[in-house]
């Protein structure tokens, strides 16, 4: 049985899928950009490039098993695709925004009436339904942030992650339509194929003990053995931290892992109860 999996080709969530995948020991090559299908004959998987937007339609098609994408994306397609795993980048949100000195930006609201430029106008309708408000929705493919002011649209509905975007075209958030993050999604039929949901879900479980490894580290120190019940107290990792006597020392090997924010105190406060060869290391995987 070979699974098939569709990534990015290209756009804002192309480079962190293929770096959580190499993390993960994916190993794709040094071909996949020019090639839009990768072979990894010893795992069984073929990985295909397509554009973020195609791929709900692929996952459900059953053209591919499953697949990364925007859960923007996927909601705009209507698939109702399965989340699998939510990937924890890709973090935004998709938005109504209008000029800042509109009515609608000042909190007049919005009105029968009201035109939308959008590339989710199937998102939008549904917001617009959903608010039982009468209006227009304008499909673009992109640059609906200058719609405004083109006389085109009265408003936009579009993807926001920092606001600088909307800030540096003078228009103003009002309400948000839906949150989104790069997910993993595979369709209901291949996670009713038991060997296939083994798979999809081998493969979330590698991404998801990469994205755990990160912002931790791996902390080992030789502590005095009077001052172990202390130990616990600096450094409460995962666990709690392993214990390993040196015999005839006075000391013992501790090993733990701590989240990366920690390292600089707990390290500090490890020095003062004379601990010593502390050492920090950076974590791979993360599997429990
Ligand atoms: P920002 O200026 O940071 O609010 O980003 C807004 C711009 O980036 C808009 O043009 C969006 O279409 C685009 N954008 C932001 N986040 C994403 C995302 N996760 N996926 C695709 N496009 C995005």
């Amino acid at each position: 049985m070979t699974v098939r999996m569709a990534v990015p080709n290209k756009g804002r969530l192309n480079e962190r899928t293929i770096e959580l995948m190499s993390k993960a020991g994916i190993v794709l090559g040094p071909d996949w950009g020019r090639r839009l299908e990768v072979d990894i004959p010893s795992m069984d998987l073929q990985v295909f490039f397509l554009r973020a937007q195609d791929i709900p339609m692929f996952i459900s098609s059953g053209s591919v098993d499953f697949g990364v994408t925007g859960q923007d994306v996927e909601a705009e397609a209507g698939t109702g695709l399965e989340t699998v795993l939510p990937l924890e980048f890709g973090h935004c949100r998709l938005s109504i925004a209008a000029p800042d000195s509109s009515d609608i930006a000042n909190g007049k609201g919005m009105k029968d009436g009201i035109r939308i430029a959008t590339s989710f106008p199937k998102l939008t309708s549904a917001f617009l339904e959903k608010k039982g408000l009468k209006g227009q929705v304008v499909f673009v493919q992109g640059a609906a942030e200058i719609m405004p002011q083109l006389g085109v649209s009265d408003a936009i509905a579009d993807l926001v992650a920092t606001g600088s975007t909307l800030r540096m075209n003078r228009l103003r958030e009002v309400e948000t339509i839906m949150e989104s993050q790069a997910c993993l999604f595979a369709s209901k039929a291949a996670l009713g194929d038991k060997a296939k949901k083994a798979f999809i879900d081998t493969i979330a479980a590698s991404l998801y003990s990469v994205i755990r490894a990160e912002g931790k580290k791996y902390l080992m120190a030789d502590v005095p053995v009077e001052k172990l019940s202390e130990v616990e107290k600096i450094i409460p990792g995962i666990g709690g931290p392993t214990v390993i006597p040196l015999d005839g020392t006075g000391y013992a090997a501790v090993q733990v892992v701590v989240s990366t924010a920690d390292v600089f105190r707990s390290v500090a406060e490890l020095e003062k109860i004379g601990a010593k060869g502390i050492l920090t290391m950076p974590i791979e995987r993360l599997v429990e």
